[in-house]
């Protein structure tokens, strides 16, 4: 089996019937890279920086993080590479920002939330990423974002950044694609508003599926409402995936749920355009992919969507792919 994975290392991705779709790395520094074209990633679907953030004792200067970057898309020759904005709070610390405690983390004072907040934090960032965009095909994701409103906030920082560094003389890329993370119900159901005004989605389940179930994902006594495979996940998917396309747009997936083979099925038949994971998954996923008919996995993923619960949609899942 692994003879065979090695043989698709640099291959595309594509089912049985011929419909091409992306497999791509999360990846957490820049040293990561190297298991991303061992394994035959299309590119970095989730460069989650707050890596850079954490383990120091004061915040990364700008060119700290510019040097991150363009190595990431230098050494990614080409390739697309969506960098994720700072996503910190949550489950994820910084002590030297001094927050104060809350009572429910995962629904505070995180990621773009903090962002839009802390404009010097933010603006940093920003720029780093903005200067490192002519090393690559930079992508840039910003994420938790719950209003539209949000969104257009943290695009107009981005923008008055870029027309900062041109007058400055800097070269900047225009074809900088500029993204959001689907990971709140809000954003899930008002997909097809986002999808006038983003460049892409992706899909994080990872909180998608704790804030739909309302299920916190670090506790293990609520973990069997950790549901990938629930009908109303799926139908979330699928209404993001359709908004999308409507608007001529692409959908990503980061969460865990990208490299899941029992669900990479269903989302190869609801029209997921790339899939994002941790590199070792990729190749047993091409595989996999290469052996499904993307056809009759849309047959699939519309009679899961009728389905009332994750057991029944594992066991049509089993009965429809053997
Ligand atoms: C997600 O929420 O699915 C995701 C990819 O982001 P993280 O796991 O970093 O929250
Ligand atoms: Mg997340």
């Amino acid at each position: 089996q692994i003879a065979e994975w090695k043989k698709l290392r640099d291959k595309p991705t594509v089912s049985q019937d011929g419909i091409h779709v992306e497999l791509a790395a999360n990846i957490g520094t820049p040293n990561d890279v190297n298991g991303v074209i061992d394994n035959g990633g299309e590119g970095v679907g989730l460069y989650r920086t707050e890596f850079l953030y954490m383990g120091r004792d004061k915040l990364p200067s700008e060119e700290i993080q510019y040097n991150a970057y363009r190595t990431v898309l230098e050494n990614m020759k080409g390739k697309p590479v969506v960098v994720r904005t700072l996503d910190i709070g949550g489950d994820k610390e910084l002590p030297y920002l001094d927050l104060p405690k809350e009572m429910n983390p995962f629904l505070g004072f995180r990621a773009i939330r903090l962002c839009l907040d802390r404009q010097d934090i933010f603006r940093t960032q920003l720029r780093a990423l903005l200067r490192a965009s002519v090393h690559g095909d930079l992508r840039i994701m910003f994420p938790m974002i719950a209003t539209l409103g949000e969104f257009r906030a943290a695009r107009e920082f981005l923008l008055e950044e870029k027309a900062k560094l041109k007058a400055e003389g800097k070269e900047i890329s225009d074809q900088i694609q500029l993204g959001i993370m689907v990971e709140i119900p809000s954003t899930a159901v008002l997909a097809d508003q986002f999808a006038k005004e983003v460049d892409f989605f992706s899909i994080g389940t990872n909180d998608l599926i704790q804030y739909t179930m309302a299920a916190d994902r670090m506790n293990e006594r609520v973990s069997y409402l950790y549901q990938p495979y629930n009908p109303a996940i799926l139908r979330l998917v699928k209404n993001v995936i359709d908004a999308a396309h409507a608007e001529g747009k692409w959908t990503g997936m980061c969460g865990e749920m990208a490299g899941d083979s029992t669900a990479i099925p269903l989302l190869l038949g609801l029209g997921l355009d790339e899939f994002s994971m941790s590199a070792t998954s990729i190749l047993p996923a091409r595989s996999q992919i290469s052996k499904l008919s993307a056809a009759d996995m849309k047959e699939l993923a519309a009679k899961a969507l009728q389905l009332g619960t994750a057991e029944e949609v594992a066991m049509l899942v089993q009965s429809m792919t053997n």
